[in-house]
């Protein structure tokens, strides 16, 4: 959809206020990526998938396709290599389109602790998770600008407004991602493009049942007593799901979200207030 005067009718009552428009999602094969397609796609938005394993990214678009009928383009990318990034937009823009919304997610959460931790640790957290968010969001920030609309989404964490010990790397690069979200918003503020950061709480995917094995790995304990740690972390009780960080991305990238810029959106369940 090219005209911005159409998208801003598009709100909470439309069935498929996002229809015409192109939303990328990083990271979007599985997990948050895949569940936050899924609303995308069923408010009627063409979509590009990008992640390295193309088995996975295949898998996705065939749902999306067949449980939505969605316009879908993937290509296997790794979002931490600018040359991948520079190729894949490029194609997907041939395929569907500008890019309308942009969906920052993916991402790394590994732990250690700090006195353990060395370049090369911190380096591969830190080019997925905050240049990895730096050189997609180049990729479409000036034609956003000039057309007058965009959405960008980047998937934060709960640890980029708070501390938490073992995962200092972490910590750093989702508190950077918060950081960059709230300036880079300002800079466009008049400029119909929003730029928010949605901040997630333990949520019930790979990353964390990956951590769980790590510290089943690093502790002997029993997996299931870790999960209900986890979840007893949560004031609710148990993980957020992906469909519910989903659900909160999807809000931020209606049309008729065009004031709410610059922010931090917790989904979480009270952990974090
Ligand atoms: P998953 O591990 O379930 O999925 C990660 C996604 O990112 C996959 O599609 C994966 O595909 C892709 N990915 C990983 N590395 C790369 C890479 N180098 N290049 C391209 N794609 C890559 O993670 P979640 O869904 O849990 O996490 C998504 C985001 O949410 C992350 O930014 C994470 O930090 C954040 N988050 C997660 C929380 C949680 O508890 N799960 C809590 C708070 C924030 P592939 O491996 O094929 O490349």
């Amino acid at each position: 959809m090219s005209d911005s005067n159409s998208k801003n009718l598009g709100g909470l009552f439309d069935s498929q206020p996002l229809a015409g428009q192109h939303a990328l999602i990083t990271g979007g094969s599985r997990g948050i990526g895949a569940a936050t397609s899924n609303a995308l796609a069923a408010l009627g938005a063409s979509i590009t998938l990008l992640a390295r394993d193309v088995g996975k990214l295949k898998l996705q678009s065939d749902h999306l396709q067949a449980e939505y009928d969605a316009k879908v383009f993937y290509a296997s990318t790794d979002i931490t290599s600018e040359e991948d990034i520079a190729d894949s937009f490029t194609q997907c823009v041939k395929a569907n389109g500008a890019i309308d919304i942009l969906v920052n997610n993916a991402g790394i959460g590994k732990s250690a602790p700090f006195h353990r931790m060395d370049l090369d640790f911190w380096q591969a957290t830190m080019d997925l998770n905050l240049t990895g968010t730096f050189l997609c969001t180049k990729q479409v920030f000036e034609a956003m600008r000039e057309r007058g609309y965009g959405r960008i989404v980047n998937i934060a964490s709960t640890v980029g407004l708070r501390g938490y010990p073992y995962i200092t790397a972490y910590t750093a690069s989702k508190h950077a991602v918060v950081g960059l979200t709230r300036s880079l918003a300002l800079e466009v503020v008049k400029k119909g493009v929003t730029v928010n950061a949605v901040c997630p709480g333990y949520t019930e995917t790979d990353l964390v049942a990956e951590a769980i094995d790590n510290i089943v790995d690093a502790s002997g304990r029993d997996g299931g007593d870790v999960k209900s740690e986890i979840e007893n972390m949560s004031p609710m009780g148990r993980m957020v799901t992906p469909e519910e960080v989903a659900e909160s991305v999807a809000w931020l990238c209606l049309p008729s979200s065009a004031s709410i810029t610059g922010q931090s959106i917790v989904v979480a369940g009270g952990s974090v207030m």
